[in-house]
């Protein structure tokens, strides 16, 4: 069985992949650890300026550092009407404390009156793979809602509505997100390949 690192602190991001790897028959040749599994917990730098960049630099500082087989993903939400805002700057768009809370309040108070509600979540995912890097790319289409709704989920999913549903991210269980969310798409394909390698 070969390990394979995925370079995050974030614990539901690697719940949604174990679920999805679960889901998945014949991909046993591969097993992910967490960070924290690994007995990491130091914060990898996200410094490149780009979604890319910064899946590229979590990889390879892991990669660099410990010599794992790793992967890293990075997610930005891109909203139409402010300019693709706040992409890269998701986590802490409303301040360095990185409250989902205050960044949804920042979000809606941005968007009030605003018409134009499209929205997309945008993965990319970066493996190194026996030395070698690959990108795979996940998008989402959906709008920002005018309130928050739901649970579950994390992050802007309580104001995310996907394309061609009612209801918000937050409002759907992991199975129902994962069967269409941006990291799933990415990921999917990051399976596709290592399946491909087999
Ligand atoms: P990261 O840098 O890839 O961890 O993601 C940046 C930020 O985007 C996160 O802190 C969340 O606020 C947001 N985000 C990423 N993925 C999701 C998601 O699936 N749902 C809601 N928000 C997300």
């Amino acid at each position: 069985m070969q390990q394979l690192v995925f370079a995050t602190q974030n614990e539901h991001k690697v719940l949604e992949i174990n679920r999805l790897l679960a889901d998945i028959d014949g991909l046993d040749t591969y097993e992910v650890l967490s960070l924290s599994a690994c007995g990491i917990d130091e914060d990898i730098p996200e410094t490149a300026g780009t979604i890319e960049g910064n899946a590229r630099q979590k990889a390879s500082f892991i990669h660099k550092k410990y010599g794992f087989n790793c992967f890293s993903e990075d997610t930005g939400l891109e909203v139409e009407a402010l300019n693709q805002a706040p992409g890269i700057f998701s986590a802490r768009y409303a301040g360095p404390q990185k409250r989902s809370e205050d960044n949804i309040k920042k979000l809606l108070k941005e968007l009030s009156g605003q018409e134009n509600r499209r929205a997309r979540f945008r993965t990319v995912i970066c493996l190194i793979l026996d030395k070698r890097e690959h990108i795979f790319e996940g998008i989402i289409k959906g709008k920002i809602s005018e309130t928050p709704a739901g649970e579950s989920g994390f992050g802007y999913d309580p104001v995310f509505i996907p394309e061609g549903f009612l209801s918000s991210f937050a409002q759907m269980d992991l199975t129902q997100k994962n069967q269409i969310s941006h990291r799933s798409v990415a990921f999917s394909k990051m399976i596709d390949f290592l399946r491909s390698q087999k």
